[in-house]
């Protein structure tokens, strides 16, 4: 991507985050000041089509938009600071417990417990089953097999890093030769996921296999029959896909699996 358009990107994405302070909070108000010196008839306010027609004129103009930017950005009301500051900790002490918890017999069986992990602030939670040897071995989730599989998908389709989503499990300790977790253990560790939830307020939950599905939907059916379909809480939506486990293990599922993300990736432009 050449500078120009990775400039007008970014200004784009900040337009679109201003709208959104917003809305959420009010009173913000998105003005970027004209700081050519030798232009006498600027009122020192720019059109929302002026600045991005801005973008594209001398560098050093350039400069001069970006600086103010990061001024108004520094003039955010506090509440979104705090709201963010807020969710981070509460997600830490959730970690803390996690990380202590002997709830069920599988802590016996552990190195580390796994708590969730990654950005609380985002739209899109991903939730899988139980650690697995690696999960187990670095305390964090999705960072064996799966993991880099999941990776691939979220950055190749969503376009997004894995930094910007939260990937969390049902169940947090790792089950005796990567069975799935059973009924007692889910009911032990469930909590975990629903108040790291309650915190992080996502718009869509990704249940990856059965588990999570069963988890987050309560529902009996196969995940044959869930998978690839949007499923409306009170609190988010919910959609199903394989666990990418059970793909790797059939990779004739790669292409539906890749289609379930390019879902994702619609449902989240669309917000
Ligand atoms: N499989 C899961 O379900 N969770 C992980 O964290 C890793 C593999």
């Amino acid at each position: 991507m050449n500078h120009e358009r990775k400039a007008y990107d970014i200004f784009s994405d900040l337009e679109d985050f201003f709208n959104f302070i917003d809305e959420c909070i009010g009173d913000v108000c998105f003005v970027v000041e004209e700081k050519k010196d030798n232009d006498q008839d600027n009122s020192g306010k720019l059109t929302d089509s002026e600045q991005k027609k801005s973008i594209s004129s001398e560098k050093k103009h350039q400069v001069s938009i970006f600086e103010t930017i990061i001024l108004e950005c520094s003039k955010l009301p506090e509440p979104y600071t705090a709201i963010y500051e807020e969710k981070s900790k509460i997600i830490k002490e959730i970690a803390e417990r996690i990380k202590h918890c002997k709830d069920c017999e599988l802590y016996k069986g552990r190195t580390n417990a796994v708590p969730g992990d990654g950005n609380p602030n985002t739209y899109v939670v991903f939730v899988g089953e139980a650690p697995g040897y690696d999960e187990d071995k670095r305390g964090k989730p999705f960072v064996g097999k799966s993991g880099k599989l999941l990776n691939k998908l979220i950055e190749d389709i969503l376009g997004l890093k894995r930094e910007d989503v939260f990937i969390t499990n049902v169940v947090r300790c790792r089950p005796p030769q990567n069975r799935t977790p059973d009924k007692k253990e889910i009911e032990a560790c469930s909590h975990y996921l629903f108040e790291e939830l309650d915190v992080i307020k996502p718009k869509l939950v990704v249940a990856l296999g059965a588990p999570a599905a069963k988890v987050l939907l309560d529902k009996d059916e196969k995940i044959s029959e869930l998978r690839g379909n949007f499923y409306t809480r009170s609190d988010f939506t919910v959609f199903v896909t394989f666990h990418p486990a059970f793909v790797i293990r059939n990779p004739a599922y790669m292409e539906v699996l890749q289609e379930d993300f390019k879902k994702i990736k619609e449902f989240l432009q669309a917000i």
